[in-house]
This record gives C-alpha cells, sequence and structure tokens, in this order.
C-alpha cells in the first residue's frame, strides 16, 4: 500500500530524514517510536507533502511521487489518499463536530450536503460522539475533540491514516478513550502509521514496529523482536527511558 524510498529531508543544513526506505502493507498497522528530535514528525508530514522531501520516492497504492519531480496534481493526490491527525486538534473553531466532519466531504469529495451529513453522523458516532454533534469545539474536552479529528480523518477514506502523537497534547485521564478509538479503526483493517509515545497501546497495535533515531531506522521488527529483544543499544537506551 505505501513504500517508501530514500526519503531524505533537509531543513536547510540540517539533515533531518536520512535515507528512510520502509513499506507498509494494506491493512498493516506500523507504529513509529524514537526520542524527540529524531524526525518521527517530519517523516509523517512528508508521505503527503505537508513538508516537501528533498529527494526520495513516495508511493501509496497507484500513485508514485518521484519528490524532485512532484507535480502539483500528485500532491493534491497525496493528499486525498492520506488522513493526518495530529497532536493538536486543528478543528475549525467556529464549526460544530458534524460540521467539521462534513467539510472533507462536502469540499473534497463533493458529495452533496445530505449524504455528507449522514456519513458524518455515522462517523461520529463511531467514535462515540453521536450526542454530540452540535457542539462546538470549546463546548468539547479534549479527547471528544481529537476524536472529532480521528472521525474527520476517516470521512474521505483515505488509503492510510497518518496519527502523530495523537493523545500527547491530552491530560492523563483523556488518553484512554481516544487510544481506543484508534485500537478500534486499527482492528476494522484500517491501514496506519502511528507515532506514539504509549507503549502499552503500542504493544497492543502494531504489526511492525519502527525505532528511529537520528534521522535514520535504527531498528525494526515485530512487537516482541522490539520490545522484548532490542538489538541496537540505542533502541534498548530509550525503552529503559520511557518504560
Ligand atoms: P520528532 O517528531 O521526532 O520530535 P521532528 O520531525 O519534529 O522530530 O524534528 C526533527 C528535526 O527537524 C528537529 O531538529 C527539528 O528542529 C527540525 N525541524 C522540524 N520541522 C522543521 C521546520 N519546519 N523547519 C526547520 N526545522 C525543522
Ligand atoms: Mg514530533
Amino acid at each position: 500500500m505505501i513504500k517508501l524510498e530514500q526519503v531524505h529531508k533537509y531543513f536547510h543544513k540540517n539533515h533531518v530524514l536520512k535515507g528512510i526506505s520502509l513499506t507498509v502493507a494494506k491493512g498493516e498497522v506500523v507504529v513509529i517510536l524514537g526520542p524527540s528530535g529524531s524526525g518521527k514528525s517530519t517523516l509523517l508530514r512528508c508521505i503527503n507533502f505537508l513538508e516537501r522531501p528533498t529527494s526520495g520516492i513516495i508511493q501509496i497504492d497507484d500513485l508514485c511521487v518521484d519528490a524532485e519531480k512532484a507535480h502539483k496534481r500528485d500532491i493534491v493526490s497525496l493528499r486525498k489518499y492520506t488522513g493526518m491527525v495530529f497532536q493538536h486538534y486543528y478543528l475549525f473553531k467556529n464549526r460544530t463536530a458534524l460540521a467539521n466532519v462534513m467539510e472533507g466531504l462536502v469540499v473534497v469529495q463533493k458529495l452533496d450536503r445530505k449524504q455528507a451529513e449522514q456519513k458524518s453522523r455515522q462517523l461520529l458516532e463511531k467514535v462515540g460522539l453521536g450526542d454530540r454533534l452540535d457542539y462546538y469545539p470549546s463546548q468539547l474536552s479534549g479527547g471528544q475533540q481529537q476524536r472529532v479529528a480521528i472521525a474527520r480523518a476517516l470521512a474521505i477514506n483515505p488509503k492510510v491514516l497518518l496519527f502523530d502523537e495523537p493523545t500527547s497534547a491530552l491530560d492523563p485521564e483523556l488518553v484512554g478513550e481516544v487510544l481506543s478509538v484508534i485500537k478500534q479503526v486499527a482492528e476494522e483493517g484500517n491501514t496506519m502509521i502511528v507515532v506514539t509515545h504509549e507503549m502499552n497501546f503500542a504493544q497492543e497495535v502494531a504489526d511492525h514496529v519502527i525505532f528511529m533515531d537520528d534521522g535514520v531506522i535504527m531498528e525494526e521488527g515485530t512487537v516482541e523482536d522490539i520490545f522484548h529483544h532490542p538489538k541496537e543499544e540505542r533502541t534498548k537506551q530509550f525503552l529503559q527511558r520511557v518504560n
């Protein structure tokens, strides 16, 4: 479903991604771990060209984009193929939960309002917010806002969902409700890449675990490989620190 080949990203002279290659199969959940500043967010943002990779190839399904030759229409397509959930929710503050989820369906997918509304209602019910359709973001808890953001990302039926530390801005008591929605989304067979520091959650959802350090994939493998038999000293140190 997804293939990255030799993705590099420089911010001026700062070489942040140093040749990242990875593949994600359809329905697979890949969890990315790594210390702050290792390039995890930049990698996710390069997949949908929120940051333009300096070089490398990004392939999602039938679309293959060479970063150095990417056209505007390739980037528009990549955006349609990906749904992203950020650390901060980025909802439209002056729109209800329902209107936030409907937005992409009406604007991007050109559904008529009635169909868009029906689909959005279903998605909000799925994330446990069927009784909050008409609430504005300011009337929702952080956990509820993040669940709206997940419903919104799901709305356009993306080929891959990208989660960038979706619970790290939440109060501790709200983390669980968001993780359980993400887990449910994972169990429904969605293809996902998840950056998280929630180690128990990571072990529960991951089909494949990647440990990033200083712009490279330092080590990768199954949950068993990475959490129970890490080979690299850096991986061992990181896991000791976060546990
Ligand atoms: P992580 O998500 O693993 O904490 P990031 O991808 O956010 O790491 O950052 C990796 C490196 O890239 C850091 O050194 C950071 O300062 C730098 N960086 C990230 N975004 C930008 C940007 N927009 N402009 C310049 N430097 C950036
Ligand atoms: Mg980050």
